[in-house]
């Protein structure tokens, strides 16, 4: 068992990485974590809100592609671990614009491996670990009858953002193989949970209904994906940086394949039940499909038997009470993604949906 104490969470203000952060906080109080979040679009300071003034957190804005910052955090911090979650994260958007997806998921990964590597060679670091947080949509996308994808299925990506964490997987696993760095690498299934920026499919949705937006579903509503509650993708991290090998990849998943129709109607039928004040009732009136995505992947599902037979981990969220959970903190949490509906956000919603 390995056991790093002072860690560097790249992205630490976004959805994952601040589920991520407010777990690891609570679970690891000893530990040092310090996050480095370039605050874009994406990232907001209110998820750690709740940790302000705490003696062993630390955030810093910047960008994970300035090497001096990094090095000089490495050094000054002694880092012995990093846990990389800073990414460009939407599919959509990479299709609109895909240039921050290659500077950030490459470049950005790249700039962290070298100053790691460097790091870790000047310092002997006995529990050192670079945790690459991925995505299965590097893999592809799945015919009906196809097996879930495991950790030999080869990689092919089909959109930007998939091909530039593609991009990244292979540069993390070149350091391994080249250098002996001590990393490993995760490819995890869709999330969801507290914190999710409304552009993505359940907070858009629930966010749509309670001001009484239409519910876009593109194409025909028959893509499957696999969904994960986002604290059990965190267990899942936890166990991989603690008890992990190096050099090797662990798929993450839920074992949860729903059709996006089959989750808007579920969505829907929650917010019925647990908002008070609808606009439109039953939401399941607001739904409307749109053009569908370019390229957009058929299904995704993940076999995720080697975390759960090597390292003994398992969901512990079903998929039903995670989305009751999720519905009831966006009820909840108005305060907090009211602000985030700003006009870009309007500009890039008109831009995806038509609408
Ligand atoms: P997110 O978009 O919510 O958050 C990304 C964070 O990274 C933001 O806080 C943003 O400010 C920060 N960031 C972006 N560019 C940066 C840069 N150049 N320097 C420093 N910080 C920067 O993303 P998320 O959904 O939390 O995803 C986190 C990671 O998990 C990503 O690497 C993503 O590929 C991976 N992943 C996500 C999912 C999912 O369902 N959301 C599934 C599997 C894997």
């Amino acid at each position: 068992v390995r056991t790093p104490r002072r860690i560097l969470v790249t992205g630490g203000a976004g959805f994952i990485g601040a589920n991520f952060v407010l777990y690891w906080c609570d679970r690891y109080p000893e530990d040092r974590v310090i996050v480095l979040d370039a605050l874009t679009y994406a990232g907001n300071r209110n998820n750690l809100a709740s940790l302000a003034g705490r003696k062993n957190f630390r955030f810093v804005e910047g960008n994970i592609c300035d090497r001096s910052l990094v090095n000089q955090l490495l050094e000054s911090e002694k880092i012995d671990a990093i846990a990389h979650f800073a990414a460009e994260s939407h599919v959509d958007r990479s299709i609109l614009g895909p240039d921050a997806f290659v500077q950030t998921n490459v470049v950005g990964t790249f700039t962290l491996l070298e100053a790691f590597r460097q790091h870790w060679q000047n310092n002997s670091l006995d529990s050192a670990i670079f945790l690459h947080v991925s995505t299965d949509e590097v893999y592809g996308t799945l015919g009906p009858n196809d097996p879930a994808f495991s950790e030999t299925t080869p990689y092919a990506p089909n959109s930007p953002y998939s091909a530039s964490k593609a991009g990244s997987d292979h540069l993390v696993r070149a350091y391994y193989h080249t250098y002996g760095l001590p990393t490993i690498i995760t490819n995890c299934s869709n999330n969801y949970g507290p914190y999710q920026f409304p552009e993505k499919l359940i907070p858009l949705m629930c966010i749509n209904a309670l001001i009484g937006k239409s519910l876009p579903v593109y194409g025909d509503g028959q893509n499957i994906r696999d969904w994960l509650f986002v604290l059990d993708h965190c267990r899942a991290l936890d166990t991989v940086i603690h008890s992990g090998k190096p050099g090797e990849t662990y798929n993450i998943g839920g074992n949860n394949e729903v059709k996006n129709i089959d989750l808007v109607n579920t969505l829907c039928k929650l917010m019925d039940e647990l908002a008070s004040n609808l606009p439109v009732r039953p939401c399941n009136q607001l739904i409307t499909f749109v053009k569908d995505r370019p390229g957009h992947d058929r299904r995704y599902a993940i076999n995720s038997t080697k975390l759960q037979t090597q390292l003994g981990w398992q969901p512990s969220v079903t998929v039903e009470e995670g989305l009751r959970k999720t519905v009831a903190w966006y009820l909840n949490n108005e305060d907090w993604w009211k602000p985030l509906l700003s006009q870009e956000y309007q500009t890039y919603y008109r831009k995806v949906y038509q609408l």
